[in-house]
């Protein structure tokens, strides 16, 4: 799955959640979360994000490697 990471806190810019095509990124209270088992590593969102905030899980840099569990935890409580 890919992952929204903390460069989108505050930001929200939503172009991300246009290019999805299985519409699997939700709007949190100050971020974005993709859900990680609905999302189809199709990869759209990232290049959209302006802030450069989403990764694909398998890339990450490894101080924000947090967010892997932070956006599925988000969704999950939702
Ligand atoms: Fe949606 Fe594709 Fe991004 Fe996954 S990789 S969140 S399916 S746009």
């Amino acid at each position: 799955a890919y992952v929204v990471t903390d460069a989108c806190i505050d930001v929200q810019d939503r172009a991300c959640m246009e290019e999805c095509p299985v519409d699997c990124i939700y709007p949190g209270e100050r971020m974005m979360y993709i859900h990680p088992d609905e999302c189809v590593d199709c990869g759209k969102c990232m290049p959209a994000c302006p802030s450069e905030a989403i990764h694909w899980e398998h890339k990450m840099p490894p101080e924000q490697l947090e967010f892997v569990d932070a956006n599925a935890v988000f969704v999950r409580e939702q």
